[in-house]
Order: structure tokens, then C-alpha cells, then sequence
């Protein structure tokens, strides 16, 4: 069973009828898709296919105009209002049922300055697609580590890949946005110009209007990279899990690194020595010069048994940011997350624990390390909140089969209530949480300090909560 979290709407459903949709029609330069249209099916479809809304209008924005109209429209007729980009918000955040979706996609389109490093990105953009870009002129911006996700979710949120350690999260890189606000109106968020909607957009997430448009300060990485990556059975993570946290805990903030404990599938395409195995994948990814950085990553290769050591494949920059991309296959999702302060010996135990108890193959046991430049971000610098946990860990309940979602679910919750109680256990990186509803506390807790100030900054830019379907900060 799917579970429908959208914050409930007080709105009636509106009516697009036919006259209405030509009305519009003549409006709007994207197309217009309602129920019943060609494609709404596979428009109004998530990442998270447990999660299944039927809006009653999916505007296909073009440009800015048709997200200024759009945003006019869901005010004027009292409609609950998302906002899609890349669509992979676990809690279902990019649509909402009996409303209108305002559908970024294709407006993706990526300008780099290479004499700036400016990059500058439309609004519906993913991060594969930035990366084809920005790596033409061997830029990187700090983004995630799944080319399909969009930029706009994962930067408002915060953004946390393999760069994080060398360059803070996404948001850190954000340079300026141009923002439709709840009145239909453009503004630019930097820190010249609208500098409370600039701080609260980096971290804030949706709340405050709809980024048309983000620039970021790029770096100079890649195509070529140093990058560890290697597969070993989840048996012997006792032995190499305190191995990789002994080298995390110590690493140059050049290194981000990561622990996956996981099984792969059983199909074709993936490489024998572990087809169909229950893994514990170890990356290390060496954000600077690859030739100083190839001899720091190998030290995260052989750390025990080796099933499989993809490293001397993943040299290029693309390649290595789509290593972990799925394929066509509907996953049904349900995530929790929280940061630590140490990977005690405690801790790992209880990680293995989990990873040894997994109620679905899908399911993903995810640990990476933060710290580094990140965590030398003040908490009330940007809306964010507290980043100065060096690890993260991340139940990522996933699964093809839709009668296994309560059982996935249900283990989910239960292995973060208890991971709660290991010592140094913060707040919750909010970009990974599948159920808001029952989350409120943890939104609130997330935000700590900066919730006050959010609050306000959300009554001067939104005070009717237009945008609403997100991580919901209420105003003031
Ligand atoms: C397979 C997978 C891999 C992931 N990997 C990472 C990762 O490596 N690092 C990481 O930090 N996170 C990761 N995430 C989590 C991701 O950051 C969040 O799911 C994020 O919300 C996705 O953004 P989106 O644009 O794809 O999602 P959507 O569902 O389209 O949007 C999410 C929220 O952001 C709002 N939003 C999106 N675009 C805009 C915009 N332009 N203006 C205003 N509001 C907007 C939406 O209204 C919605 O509230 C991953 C998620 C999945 C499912």
C-alpha cells in the first residue's frame, strides 16, 4: 500500500473544463495536460512509484511566463499548487492530487561561463544534465550522485554527493536565483538583492517560490578523476567497515567517501562477481588533481575481501556521478535518514545489524561522510540548519514489489527510532525523508534555530503557504 502524505488542502478540486483548458490553452505556450489527455499518465508519474497523485492540471512550463501564470492560476482558482522538477522526492513532494503541477522538465536548459565558472540552470534541470555541460569546460558544481535527480529539489534542500567535503553541499555553490514568487511575481535571491529569500532558499527548500533559474559557482574537476570503488561481501563488513571509518574520520576534505550496504540485482548487466550478492560497496572520490589523488583513494581499495574493484574504470567525472543510476524499473520508497557525530564501534555494529536484516533486497543501508568544508558552514549561515556531523546514515527502504512496501516501511521506521538512541544521533537530512506528516517534529528539530527566522521570511514571500507541498515551513 502506497503511503499519500501530501499536506491536506482545504481547496475544493477546480474544474478544468474543456472551454477552460482552450481559455487557457491560448494562454500558456507549454501544453496543457488533464485527465484523460494523451500522456498524463506518464506525466503526472513520480520517482517513488508507491506514490500515485492525479492532479487535475499539469502545466508543461516553457519559460518564466508560463511559471508566473502557472503560480497565478493555482492562486486565483484556490488550487493546491506542487512544484516538479526531477520528481524524486521520496514523500511525493513534486505533485499533489485534484491540483496543478507546475512541470519544470523541460525547461533544462545549462549555460556555463567558462570564463567565470558561472554556470547557470534552469529550474527543471538534472544534474546529468549540468554535468554534461559544465564538464565540456572541466567544471564541476557540487550536486548528487544520480544523474536523474533535479537540481532544483536537491539544491533547495541542501544537496549532498561526492563533493561535499571539498565544496560544501549544492547549496553552498549557489550564486544567485531568479524566484516566481506566490504573487506571480520575479524576483532575484542574492546576497545583493532579496538577501532573507537568498538565505532561506538554501536549505529551505520549495516554501518560498519557484526558482526559475540557479547559478552556481563551478570548480575545476574532471573529466578526469581518481575514485575508489570497490565491492565486498556484506559478510566481511565487520572487518572492513571500522577500516573505512577509520580512514573517513581522518580524510582530507578532498576525499568524500561513502559506505553502501546493499545486494544487487540479479540480471545480466551487472558484472558476475557480484550479480545476485548481498555487497558492502566502498567510494572514495578525490576531488582535485587525479594524478595526487590516485594514491590517497587506493588506500580505500582492499580494505578485506574483494568481490569485485571497479576503480581504474571510474576515472571520468560523468561516469562516476551515474554510477548508482537505476533503470526503468518502478521502485516503491520509503526513507529516513539522521546525521552522527562518530561511527562508534556501536554504531557499526548496529549498521551491520540492519544490513544483515534487510526485509527486501532493494533496500539500501547508506552511510556517507559529510564534514569538511561543509561542516565549516555555521548552522545560521544559510537555512540548512546544523551540518557539522562528519556522517550521515540513510535507511533507504526500496523495493520492486508493492506488497513488500508496508513490511519495507515499517523496518524503515523501526531502524531509525532505534538508530536515534546511538550516541552523537542528530537531526535529519531533510532532502531524504519519504513521510512528512508524521515528520513534522523532525522538519521543526531540523531547522532548529533558523525555524524562526524561515518562518518570518515565509509570511513576506508567501503568506497564504501557496507553495505548501514541501518540507512545509508555516508563516509566521
Ligand atoms: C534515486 C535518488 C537519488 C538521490 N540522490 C541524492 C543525492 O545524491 N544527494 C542528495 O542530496 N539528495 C539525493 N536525493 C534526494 C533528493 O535531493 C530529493 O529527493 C530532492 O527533493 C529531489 O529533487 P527533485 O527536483 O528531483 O524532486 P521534485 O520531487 O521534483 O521536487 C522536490 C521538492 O523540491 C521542490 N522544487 C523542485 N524544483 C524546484 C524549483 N525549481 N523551484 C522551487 N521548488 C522546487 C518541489 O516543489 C518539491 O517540494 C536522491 C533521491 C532519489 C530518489
Amino acid at each position: 500500500m502506497a503511503t499519500d502524505t501530501t499536506p491536506a488542502s482545504p481547496a475544493p478540486a477546480p474544474a478544468f473544463d474543456e472551454a477552460r483548458l482552450t481559455e487557457l490553452g491560448a494562454l500558456f505556450r507549454g501544453a496543457l495536460v488533464a485527465p484523460g489527455d494523451p500522456g498524463y499518465d506518464d506525466l503526472r508519474r513520480l520517482e517513488n512509484a508507491a506514490i500515485d497523485r492525479h492532479p487535475a492540471l499539469i502545466v508543461r512550463c516553457t519559460g518564466t511566463a508560463d511559471v508566473m501564470d502557472g503560480v497565478r492560476l493555482a492562486r486565483d482558482e484556490g488550487a493546491p499548487l506542487a512544484v516538479r522538477a526531477g520528481g524524486h522526492h521520496v514523500g511525493g513532494h513534486g505533485s499533489v492530487d485534484d491540483g496543478i503541477v507546475l512541470d519544470l522538465r523541460d525547461m533544462n536548459a545549462v549555460r556555463v561561463d567558462p570564463t567565470t565558472s558561472m554556470v547557470h540552470v534552469q529550474g527543471g534541470a538534472t544534474w546529468g544534465q549540468v554535468d554534461r555541460e559544465a564538464q565540456a569546460f572541466g567544471l564541476a558544481v557540487p550536486g548528487g550522485i544520480v544523474s536523474t535527480t533535479g537540481v532544483g529539489g536537491l539544491t533547495l534542500g541542501g544537496g549532498v554527493g561526492w563533493l561535499v567535503r571539498r565544496w560544501g553541499l549544492s547549496c553552498d555553490s549557489l550564486v544567485s536565483a531568479r524566484v516566481v514568487l506566490a504573487s506571480g511575481e520575479l524576483v532575484t535571491a542574492s546576497e545583493d538583492e532579496n538577501p532573507d529569500l537568498f538565505w532561506a532558499i538554501r536549505g529551505g527548500g520549495g516554501n518560498f517560490g519557484v526558482a526559475v533559474d540557479l547559478t552556481f559557482e563551478a570548480q575545476r574537476l574532471g573529466p578526469e578523476i581518481a575514485m575508489a570503488f570497490s565491492f565486498h561481501p556484506l559478510e566481511a563488513a565487520a572487518d572492513v567497515l571500522p577500516r573505512w571509518r577509520d580512514l573517513a574520520r581522518d580524510a582530507d576534505d578532498e576525499v568524500t567517501s561513502r559506505a553502501m550496504l546493499w545486494s544487487m540485482a540479479d540480471r545480466e548487466d551487472v558484472p558476475p562477481p557480484v550479480r545476485g550478492r548481498d555487497v558492502l560497496i566502498i567510494g572514495a572520490l578525490y576531488a582535485g588533481d587525479p594524478a595526487t589523488g590516485r594514491p590517497v583513494v587506493d588506500a580505500y581499495r582492499g580494505l578485506g575481501e574483494t568481490l569485485l574493484d571497479m576503480s581504474d574504470l571510474l576515472t571520468d567525472y560523468r561516469f562516476a556521478q551515474s554510477a548508482f543510476d537505476g533503470d526503468d524499473t518502478p521502485v516503491h520508497s520509503y526513507w529516513k535518514s539522521l546525521y552522527l557525530d562518530d561511527l562508534t564501534d556501536e554504531a557499526l555494529a548496529f549498521i551491520i545489524d540492519r544490513a544483515m536484516d534487510r526485509p527486501d533486497p532493494g533496500v539500501l543501508v547508506h552511510v556517507p561522510a559529510m564534514g569538511g568544508a561543509c561542516a565549516r558552514v555555521q548552522a545560521d549561515a544559510t537555512a540548512f540548519g546544523d551540518r557539522s556531523a562528519p556522517f550521515m546514515l540513510s535507511f533507504d527502504g526500496m523495493t520492486e514489489d508493492p506488497a513488500k512496501l508496508d513490511e519495507v516501511r515499517d523496518w524503515v521506521r523501526a531502524s531509525a527510532e532505534a538508530a536515534r538512541l546511538l550516541e552523537g544521533a542528530g537531526g535529519t537530512y531533510l532532502n531524504f525523508v519519504g513521510d512528512d506528516a508524521a515528520d513534522r517534529r523532525v522538519v521543526d528539530q531540523q531547522f532548529g534555530g533558523n525555524l524562526a527566522r524561515l518562518r518570518e521570511v515565509k509570511k513576506a514571500y508567501d503568506p497564504g503557504n501557496l507553495f505548501r507541498v514541501n518540507n512545509n515551513i508555516p508563516p509566521a
